[in-house]
């Protein structure tokens, strides 16, 4: 160990070294991106347990990302090997908070088997308690009180705690009525969401102090990273659990506080100093992680915030060293396809010349920018990740599947039974639904308990007592067999045949029920994997993507919210115009505050790259499925010319690849190309009902849909062509898949929009 301690610390400058080292009292490290806090975290870490100051278990590490604490997990278990095993308490303030509070969930009045809710549940509950109000679900939305609620959990205010004039903010004054009935109707489904983890977690530790000073003793290190991002609750709960020790360290970048909007406060930041008396505050100014011109770039953009603590930040003479280093580019382009077309073969010239996938990223501000890109990718034949989403549990089937599996686990999950116990259908409809719920609400029980009792009287009748009865014995059948011994996959595979599931999508010819089945097929893959079944639904209820997991050689898309901590040597961050980012929601609603917050996002941006950046903006943008003309963003102008290489000086009026002189809307384009997609009837659609005069389309747009056939049917030897792998014959078709010989690549699959017959 002595020779792996000396290692890890000599890699270190002298600053990273005292903040690894200074393992008493509170410490702040404070630095701006790529200079190492993260990596200062985790040798920190190895420090304190390589040292003997802690076991793995009596330290508590908070990150923001699920995949942020897999690679924190990652390099400490390189830096201290096998004595990494049993850091229980790395993860993120969802997922550490979670673990505290199944151990205690009945100080918190729930049950240890309680269910997180996600954003859509939350909202079906957030519908029936203003619905049970009277209150018109129109006017006052379900999706509007459930943030409302989100926010006033994100500062830690309970229901008393509200400040009298936000009652106001819902229906008249009642908004907080209604958060005192949705909190009640969760302790009734045995169920919380994701803002009362901590919210729990910070009343049983206020209210039990035996079981705190455990904590304190339990926690002897905390390490905080991306401290800039905590909101106040999680900044209430990191405080009580420092109280013991007052061994905290955490690590953050002002310039980095990206989640003002839901709640982040940057001045804990600020603040540390106070609340954490003697703290030492330690500077960080290297940057290890990205050329001279990106960190140019970057700090020009970021020097435009009024509001900043104020850093310097060098380059290491290694990369600054380096004479090639490429530029930042900017490009022009007309639309968003042009725009992918130009990253995705940039990104296959990258390979061509012996890069990898998984190093290039494509960054976007929101996630319907991803769309073409993805199209794009599939086109090509590249991998490609989206990280963060499509999210795989939140597909229907999916869901339905796991509600099966909740109600297995907690008989008090209503949302659940809600959801299945008429799906597949067994007679059960809205009427009988809706009056189990009043019963419920009234009985204060759950409707599992409650519907057995309900059987026996002739409240309900017919096709809905048969159909309720079968359903109740099947659950509480299947509930015996999993506690008799039958592994949690095979029982899910059970229930999916016995409750006539698998039947139903079987049935079911439409385009999607195939996909469909292989998702379940997926899921019960990825049970699999888990030892209990209320492990695994813990596991989804925290991760939500079972996509995000292994990581092959793929390009990655992901928001800039998601790539913050993260790094690659080829970054992309398409759609820099205004209105998309700086995004149009956010200055409405913030100002200069807003502002100053996209512009943080895009400092995040510019350094997660390593070697290259490149940064584009379209003239067209369809926005809303409205075609605009747009500007480019003003980040774009705060970026230093003699750091950047404008790859065409196309501005935003002309464009590179030549105007063919065509210059007509997007019905005229429709006629001349008879182009018959559905992606194109959707363009029209959209186009006609779009109020303003739809923009101008050129030649980029007329020639990639005159090569798309648009049809699905191709005949078996019809020959074809490819836009990436050239001429060849079908020899089989499957929908819109087709089995291709090509003259020049051999035998294929591909996706018959893709394809043109010749
Ligand atoms: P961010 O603010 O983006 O989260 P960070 O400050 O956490 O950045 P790290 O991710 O820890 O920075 O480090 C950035 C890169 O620099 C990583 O690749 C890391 O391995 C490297 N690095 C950090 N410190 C050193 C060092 N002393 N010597 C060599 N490389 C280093
Ligand atoms: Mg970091």
């Amino acid at each position: 160990v002595a020779d792996r301690n000396a290692d890890y610390l000599e890699g270190l400058n002298p600053e990273q070294r005292e903040a690894v080292e200074t393992t008493d009292g509170p410490l702040l490290v404070l630095a701006g991106a790529g200079t190492g806090k993260t990596r200062v975290l985790t040798t920190r870490l190895a420090h304190i347990i390589g040292t003997g100051l802690a076991w793995p278990s009596q330290t508590l590490t908070v990150t923001f990302t699920n995949k942020a604490a897999r690679e924190m997990r990652e390099r400490a278990l390189n830096l201290i090997g096998d004595a990494g095993e049993g850091l229980r308490w790395l993860g993120t303030f969802h997922s550490i908070s979670a673990q505290i509070l199944r151990k205690h969930a009945e100080l918190a009045g729930l049950k240890s088997s309680f269910t997180i809710l996600d954003t859509d549940d939350q909202i079906r509950l957030c519908k029936q308690v203003i619905e049970a109000e009277n209150i018109d679900t129109k006017r006052w939305t379900p999706r509007h009180l459930a943030s409302l609620i989100d926010g006033w959990k994100n500062r830690a205010l309970t229901p008393g705690k509200v400040p009298q004039d936000e009652a106001w903010n819902f229906a008249d004054g009642k908004g907080v009525k209604l958060y005192e009935t949705y909190q009640a109707r969760l302790k009734v489904l045995n169920a919380c969401d994701f803002g009362d983890l901590l919210i729990h977690n910070i009343t049983i530790f206020q209210e039990n102090p035996d079981l705190l000073a455990d904590y304190h003793k339990r926690f002897r290190y905390i390490l905080v990273d991306e401290y800039q991002d905590t909101n106040v609750a999680q900044y209430l709960w990191l405080r009580l659990l420092a109280r013991g020790t007052g061994n905290i360290c955490c690590v953050g970048d002002d310039d980095q506080s990206i989640y003002g909007w839901r709640g982040a406060e940057v001045d804990n930041i600020l603040r540390f100093e106070k609340d954490f008396p003697g703290a030492k505050v330690i500077r960080l100014e290297r940057n290890y992680r990205s050329t001279a011109h990106i960190l140019a770039a970057a700090s020009s953009v970021i020097n435009f915030n009024k509001g900043r603590l104020g850093k310097t930040l060098y380059v290491g003479e290694e990369t600054s060293a380096d004479p090639d280093a490429d530029k930042v580019k900017v490009r022009g382009l007309w639309d968003g396809e042009a725009e992918a077309r130009l990253i995705c073969d940039d990104i296959e010239s990258y390979v061509n010349k012996g890069g990898q996938y998984e190093d290039c990223a494509i960054l976007v501000r929101a996630s319907w920018q991803m769309r073409l890109f993805e199209e794009r990718l599939i086109m090509l034949g590249i991998p490609y990740r989206v990280i963060g989403g499509p999210r795989f549990f939140e597909r229907a089937e999916i869901r339905d599947a796991l509600a099966y599996l909740r109600l297995i686990r907690s008989p008090d999950d209503d949302l659940a039974f809600e959801r299945v116990v008429n799906q597949p259908k067994r007679g059960v409809g809205a009427t009988t639904i809706q009056k189990l719920q009043t019963f419920a609400r009234e009985d204060g029980r759950s409707l599992f308990t409650l519907v057995p009792m309900i059987l026996q009287t002739d409240e309900v009748k017919g096709p809905a007592k048969r159909g309720l009865t079968q359903f109740i014995d099947q659950i509480n059948m299947w509930r015996d067999r999993l506690n008799n011994g039958m592994p949690h996959y095979e029982l899910a595979q059970v229930i999916l045949d016995e409750s006539g599931y698998t039947d139903m999508l079987q049935k079911d010819r439409g385009p999607q029920s195939q996909t469909r089945l292989d998702n379940l097929k997926e899921l019960i893959h990825a049970l699999g994997q888990f030892d209990s079944l209320p492990g695994f639904l813990e596991h989804v209820e925290l991760v939500m993507d079972v996509g995000g997991q292994s990581s092959g050689n793929e390009v990655q898309i992901l928001t800039l919210h998601a790539a913050k901590g993260l790094e690659w040597p080829m970054v992309f961050l398409p759609g820099w115009e205004e209105e998309v980012f700086p995004s149009r929601r956010s200055l409405d609603e913030s100002g200069m505050k807003g502002l100053e917050e996209e512009r943080r996002l895009a400092y995040v941006g510019i350094t997660r790259a390593r070697e290259k950046c490149s940064i584009s903006f379209v003239a067209n943008r369809m926005i809303f499925g409205r075609w605009q003309s747009v500007l480019p963003s003003r980040f774009v102008d705060e970026l230093p010319h003699e750091h950047v290489e404008a790859v065409s000086e196309t501005g935003y009026s002309t464009m590179p690849g030549g105007d063919t002189g065509f210059t007509g809307t997007i019905e005229d384009l429709g006629e001349r190309s008879n182009y018959t997609s559905p992606g194109w009837r959707r363009l029209k659609e959209n186009a006609k009902s779009a109020s303003s005069k739809p923009g101008p389309i050129i030649d980029g747009k007329a020639e990639l849909l005159a090569t798309s056939s648009g049809k699905s049917a191709f005949r078996i030897g019809q020959r074809v062509h490819h836009e990436k792998f050239g001429y060849g014959q079908v020899l089989a078709a499957d929908g819109t898949k087709l089995q291709v010989n090509f003259e020049k690549v051999g035998l294929k699959k591909v996706i018959s929009t893709f394809v043109t017959g010749v």
